[in-house]
């Protein structure tokens, strides 16, 4: 149904005005591009560019057809994140524009422009006074306040460009020594990764309250801030260290730490950020072992799976092997990076110690805890560090049983890796794999070694392909024939082969298309 752009305007005058709001942060008068952007999108509200507008009741979509120079369609929600336009220009002007025409039907829209402006005299002119760790954190905390501030449920796109006007004021910053800017750096990042957390969260960890593409953009964001955090503590650790930076060293450890233990979602990449800090950085001994005493402060399980990860840093198994783990499937998932940490590190021992540990509650942990997309790839990683803990075998064939569908593929490798060709033909069976699944698998390796049980599989796809009666189909039936002929001369079974045809024979005597198949296939023995 088609509905008045004032209706609209009235239906949702609080989502436009908190929408505009997050505009008005995002974009800085005193950029040259967003002004003229802002300008840009003004200009086509003013030309009446929208042709058309309509509001799907049963959606709450809100579609609206732009005309100057060619024609946009713009399809927006104003009650979820959703926004697609067909412009594919790099910045989409028509969302502000159509914001602004709502906007317009009951406010001032030259009001609201020159409210915008005012910011550019307010802003902060950023500046630090002193080389210091206090004045560095001053003047980032004041920096990185939009990204704070930044609601969940703004669009990632206006998150994205917040951060990009952010780095901008952030460059004149760095201090002009080539020696103290990965320093600086280091700190930056931190103030940014602090500040965008909580956004960063309730997109990353909570599946199902954000759109796959929003995903997308906030998931490259959190890898280029982790990247240029290594790449920071990697130029670091290759220079020669300033007496002068002890006070910042020591200011880092603590906001490292509390980062780590305080923060809250996707523990995986704050324990990444510990570990890239202690691993290239803070890589003394003494600094180690102080680090480890003061988790001693901290009653909480993140602090017990650093001193964990000491343990296994400096090789202390003694140690590692005496403490109780309290493993149980409810936090199986903060013990699973520690395990991955030490294969990583190519430390089967450590490895080991812990998966024993594991082993009880992996079962129990994958029935209760793991969402059915994310099951295959658990049963293709916790295979792969029992692999590499040498764990018995007859107890990683058990899990298999416990992963059931979502194990397969894993399995009917293992299963091939040890020309185990009956339980992997069963296998495939009892799961109903696809014929092209499981040609890929390891059907050709199975008939040339294992050929009498190859078989009854090969039986079952015949019949299935029979059964869909085409000629498509009846021609794959054809060529798995000519397969099974193959492996029953092989395993020498002519007269039951022999007999097989015949049996096929009189029992599709009545389909022609498949006869004629069967006899250029030539199957007799
Ligand atoms: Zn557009």
């Amino acid at each position: 149904m088609s509905m008045t752009a004032e209706k609209i305007a009235y239906r949702y005058e609080n989502q436009i005005i908190e929408r505009l709001e997050e505009v008005k942060d995002a974009y800085d008068p005193s950029e040259e591009s967003d002004l003229e952007l802002l300008q840009k999108a003004i200009r086509l509200v003013r030309l009446d560019s929208i042709q058309h507008l309509t509001f799907d009741e049963t959606t709450n979509m809100i579609s609206a057809w732009f005309d100057n120079a060619h024609v946009s369609q713009l399809t927006i929600s104003l009650e979820t994140t959703y926004t697609k336009c067909t412009c594919f220009d790099d910045e989409c002007i028509h969302e502000i524009a159509l914001l602004f025409y709502l906007h317009m039907q009951f406010y001032s829209l030259t009001e609201w422009m020159t409210d915008w402006r005012k910011k550019e005299n307010e802003l902060l002119q950023l500046t630090i006074n002193s080389r210091t760790p206090e004045a560095w954190n001053a003047t980032l905390k004041k920096l990185v306040e939009p990204l704070r501030k930044t609601d969940p449920s703004e669009n990632p796109s206006l998150f994205v460009h917040k951060y990009s006007l952010i780095s901008q004021k952030a460059s004149p910053l760095y201090p002009f020594e080539w020696e103290w800017r990965p320093l600086f750096d280091l700190f930056y990042r931190l103030h940014c990764l602090r500040a965008a957390w909580p956004y960063v969260t309730s997109h990353l960890d909570q599946s199902e309250q954000s759109f796959a593409y929003g995903k997308w953009y906030v998931k490259n964001w959190l890898m280029e801030q982790l990247n240029r955090l290594e790449d920071s503590l990697e130029s670091l650790s290759s220079k020669r260290r300033l007496f002068e930076t002890d006070p910042f060293y020591d200011d880092l450890k603590t906001q490292v730490r509390d980062f780590t233990l305080e923060f809250e979602g996707l523990f995986n990449e704050r324990f990444r950020v510990y570990r890239n800090f202690w691993q290239i950085l803070f890589t003394d001994q003494l600094s180690q072992e102080k680090e480890w005493q003061l988790l001693n402060d901290y009653n909480t399980p993140e602090a017990y799976y650093l001193q964990t990860y000491f343990y296994i840093l400096h090789g202390q198994y003694d140690e590692l092997e005496q403490m109780d783990l309290q493993i149980g499937p409810e936090n199986l998932k903060g013990w699973l990076p520690l395990a991955e940490m030490a294969d990583y590190e190519d430390d089967t021992r450590a490895l080991s110690i812990l998966l024993h540990a594991m082993l009880p509650h992996i079962g129990p942990y994958f029935e209760q805890f793991i969402p059915r997309n994310e099951q295959t790839s658990f049963a293709r990683k916790m295979d792969g560090l029992l692999e590499s803990a040498e764990i018995d075998e007859t107890i990683r064939e058990g899990l298999f049983t416990v992963y059931g569908p979502a194990g397969v593929d894993v399995f009917t490798d293992f299963l091939i890796e040890r020309e185990r060709y009956r339980e992997w033909a069963a296998l495939i069976h009892r799961y109903r794999v696809s014929y092209e699944v499981a040609e890929a698998s390891g059907l050709k390796l199975g008939m040339k070694d294992d050929p009498a049980s190859m078989l009854p599989l090969l039986h079952t796809y015949a019949i299935q392909f029979i059964e869909e009666k085409n000629r498509q189909s009846y021609r794959r039936a054809g060529r798995i024939f000519k397969k099974m002929k193959t492996c029953a001369k092989k395993c020498g079974k002519t007269d039951f082969w022999n007999d097989y045809t015949t049996l096929i024979h009189e029992k599709y005597r009545r389909l022609r298309a498949l006869m004629e198949e069967m006899e250029k296939g030539n199957l007799r023995l």
